[in-house]
């Protein structure tokens, strides 16, 4: 086991024109950590996010993933992206369960290649991780948006990812299957090792959850355990005096 950080973040800002949106963030995150990243709306997360994936430049400050600078337009065969909304955008095309999850074997270096053996079988285990495979062969567009939601991780897991990257995972998505989710995500990290970084505004959820909190508004305010978080009464401030959270014990 080695003590290099998976993600490495120094002195980090970014503005978009002339608004500053995150100001000299660092933080270290390991492997096997289960990462939450919350804040109020406008914080900077899915910036943040946006920034960790190289899908915005670095402006001041640096980030590294597995060692490496991250580099513009490219975050690398070991991480799994899932986007917000990402179920809205493709449940259009008559597509199936099957189908979506071969696409994570997809890689621009082998775009025309059909699928071998061990790709068939990679999508088999990940369809099956997220409890999918009486729906393999069934259209995207039939299945209920939690459902879509696990197909969607299925389709990063067959890529073989050291870390997934996952940005308001459940919107719109009912609060059972919310459940379901984040289950899912605990059993991944906690039975197969998977790093997980996940932008939520499911606070309660997420604190019940995750090992390890970020807390952005614009600065990092928090970067720990869940439970020394709440004692520090952090969400009152950010979130006003009305809010409720509910912490389980492990
Ligand atoms: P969060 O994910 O915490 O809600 P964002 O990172 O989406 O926060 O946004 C942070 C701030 O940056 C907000 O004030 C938002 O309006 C602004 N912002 C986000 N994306 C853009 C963009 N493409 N152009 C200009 N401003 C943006």
């Amino acid at each position: 086991m080695t003590d290099t950080p998976l993600i490495k973040v120094d002195n980090l800002s970014f503005r978009y024109g002339s608004e500053n949106v995150l100001e000299n963030v660092s933080f270290d995150i390991h492997a096997g950590e289960f990462v939450g990243i919350i804040g109020p709306n406008g914080s900077g997360k899915t910036t943040l996010l946006k920034l960790l994936l190289g899908l915005l430049p670095t402006q001041q400050g640096s980030i590294q993933i597995f060692g490496k600078s991250v580099q513009i337009g490219t975050y690398g065969k070991y991480v799994g992206y899932i986007p917000q909304k990402v179920t809205q955008s493709e449940t259009r095309f008559p597509i199936t369960v099957r189908e979506v999850v071969a696409l994570g074997r997809v890689h621009p270096d082998r775009i025309l290649q059909p699928l071998g053996t061990k790709d068939k079988k990679l999508i088999s285990e990940a369809i099956s991780a997220v409890e999918l495979s009486d729906f393999s062969n069934r259209l995207l567009s039939e299945l209920s948006g939690g459902q879509q939601q696990r197909v969607f991780i299925a389709k990063a897991l067959a890529s073989e990812p050291k870390l997934l990257i996952l940005d308001e995972p459940t919107v719109g998505i009912d609060v059972q299957s919310q459940e379901t989710f984040y289950r899912l995500l605990s059993s991944l990290n906690k039975d197969k090792g998977l790093t997980i970084v996940i932008v939520s505004h499911d606070v309660d959820v997420v604190m019940n959850e995750v090992t390890t909190v970020l807390c952005l508004n614009k600065t990092l305010i928090y970067h720990g355990n869940p439970k020394t978080f709440l004692k520090e009464e952090y969400l009152e401030q950010l979130y006003g005096k009305n809010r409720r959270f509910i912490i389980h014990g492990h």
